[in-house]
């Protein structure tokens, strides 16, 4: 049951080989047992996951279950869930219910899957290890000494380690696909303005998009089909036809073009990525594929680029956890100014401090235009290299991640060590671009590699049949941790 997918699982509670009720408690059971070492969840609610699953299990009586009916799926705790705890992984948050829907919550509500839990991620989505989160850092369940990646790390980590069916994630240079790779779990990040932000707490809002993160493509297609569409209350969000991102899946790759960027494969790439990557490649050959050299000449720029943009708008987004309305208040001061001082001292962890100073500097007077201007210009024509590269590829593949799952600790005291885990990933948050990770094969340390498929604005159901076709060929995705 642990390992079925999301249509089998449906099938079977259509079917009422097992009840919603039944399948909830066999995860809740998990966590209740792996989670006090895992540390995937940081909430979790039995008596509200068991009556969304009576509720489910009454529409699948009735016959009128939608494809995730009954299903348990973990949310990352960024998201508002009605009643729930969400904490975006901060002190700041501790304590907070939120008092409404997500659109994402809402989706998967009006689709009857139940609400699992909240994850694990790191303080208000910053940081590649999960170890930023005031909750404590999440274990990778292929090796527990390692980092699961981040920001969420939780969702990889509950999807590979069987404490889920399946889990959203945001990505706003990353989180979605590099914790996808480190935990060897599938993950999509939609092109920007699909999914709506709506309830989903900000980080950097011209950058932060939901997606899924799942066991396989197919999974995936089934998790955005939920998640996607227009939502007036998001004035980012695209208002598009409705598409079943499945609808692809099954059609062969003959005469895909992949693009593979030159630049991510130079220096930098540990020998186990590089070489499952390319084993990857020559996978694709077999299904048809041909291969093109592209260049995308502009990305080695794309991580000081957004480690000025996220900053400046964190700092923004930020500016809103005042110690007033909600979130954590100082107990003591003397005045207002104190009040605010105290409570965001006291309320924030050290990385998200660090990432509102570097965002004010680079908004403050004199620096605008030096900075913050700057790098607005460079993330155009980092978008142009992708437009000029789809010129002559239908999708771009590469690693996800520089390396697998680093140690804890190994990089906690040199943030742009951290910040490079990012490098093959952040280009594609800021062109707004879709991305996805797939499992392909595993390091000489026995830890997972992830590889990356970037596509064109709108090709998810492409990007989604390009990796369920080689998840029919291969058995990469299907593998567990095991000693759990
Ligand atoms: N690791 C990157 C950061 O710390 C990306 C995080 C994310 O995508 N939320 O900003």
């Amino acid at each position: 049951m642990l390992d079925s997918s999301l249509q089998q699982l449906g099938s079977a509670l259509r079917a009422r080989k097992i009840s919603s009720v039944e399948l909830t408690q066999l995860y809740l059971d998990r966590i209740a047992a792996l989670n006090p070492a895992l540390n995937a969840y940081i909430t979790n609610n039995a008596e509200a996951s068991l009556a969304q699953a009576r509720a489910a299990d009454m529409l699948l009586s009735e016959g009128k279950a939608h494809p995730l009916t009954g299903i348990p799926v973990a949310q990352k705790d960024i998201f508002c869930a009605k009643g729930w705890r969400t904490t975006c992984g901060s002190k700041m948050l501790e304590n907070f219910i939120a008092p409404y829907d997500a659109h994402v919550i809402k989706q998967f509500n009006n689709a009857g899957a139940v609400n699992l839990g909240k994850t694990n991620m790191d303080e208000f989505a910053m940081g590649s290890s999960n170890e930023t989160s005031y909750f404590g850092a999440v274990k990778n369940p292929w090796d527990q000494k390692a980092v699961p990646g981040g920001s969420s790390g939780g969702s990889a980590c509950a999807v590979a380690a069987r404490l889920c069916a399946a889990a959203t994630g945001t990505d706003t240079g990353g989180s979605i696909r590099q914790p996808a790779a480190l935990c060897g779990v599938s993950g999509l990040k939609p092109t920007y303005g699909v999914v709506s932000r709506y309830g989903m707490i900000a980080f950097a809002s011209s950058l932060d998009q939901a997606g899924p993160m799942a066991r396989s493509a197919e999974d995936l297609a089934m998790m955005l089909n939920v998640m996607a569409g227009f939502d007036e209350r998001d004035s980012t969000s695209l208002q598009r036809d409705k598409e079943d991102y499945a609808r692809d899946l099954e059609k062969p790759l003959n005469g895909l073009r992949i693009g593979l960027p030159k630049e991510f494969f130079a220096g930098g790439l540990s020998n186990d990525v590089a070489q499952a990557v390319e084993t990857a490649i020559a996978e694709y050959r077999k299904l048809g594929a041909t291969i093109v050299e592209i260049t995308l000449p502009n990305s080695r720029l794309s991580v000081p680029v957004y480690y000025v943009l996220a900053p400046a708008e964190a700092s923004s987004n930020l500016s809103r956890f005042d110690g007033v309305r909600y979130g954590y208040r100082a107990p003591e001061y003397s005045d207002l100014t104190d009040m605010y001082e105290k409570s965001r001292a006291q309320g924030f962890g050290a990385e998200v401090k660090r990432r509102i100073m570097i965002g004010t500097y680079v908004l403050s007077h004199g620096y605008y235009d030096a900075y913050y201007l700057q790098a607005q210009k460079i993330r155009r024509l980092i978008a142009q290299d992708f437009t000029e590269a789809y010129k002559q590829c239908d999708v771009i593949m590469g690693p996800t991640s520089p390396s697998t799952a680093f140690k804890f600790g190994e990089k906690g005291d040199d943030p742009v060590q951290m910040y490079l885990s990012d490098i093959y990933t952040i280009a594609v948050n800021l062109a707004g671009l879709p991305g996805m990770s797939i499992p392909c094969g595993f390091g000489s340390d026995n830890m997972p590699v992830g590889l990356q498929i970037i596509g064109n604005y709108f090709d998810e159901a492409r990007m989604l049949n390009v990796a369920h076709q080689y998840q029919l060929a291969t058995d990469w995705h299907s593998r567990a941790p095991q000693g759990l």
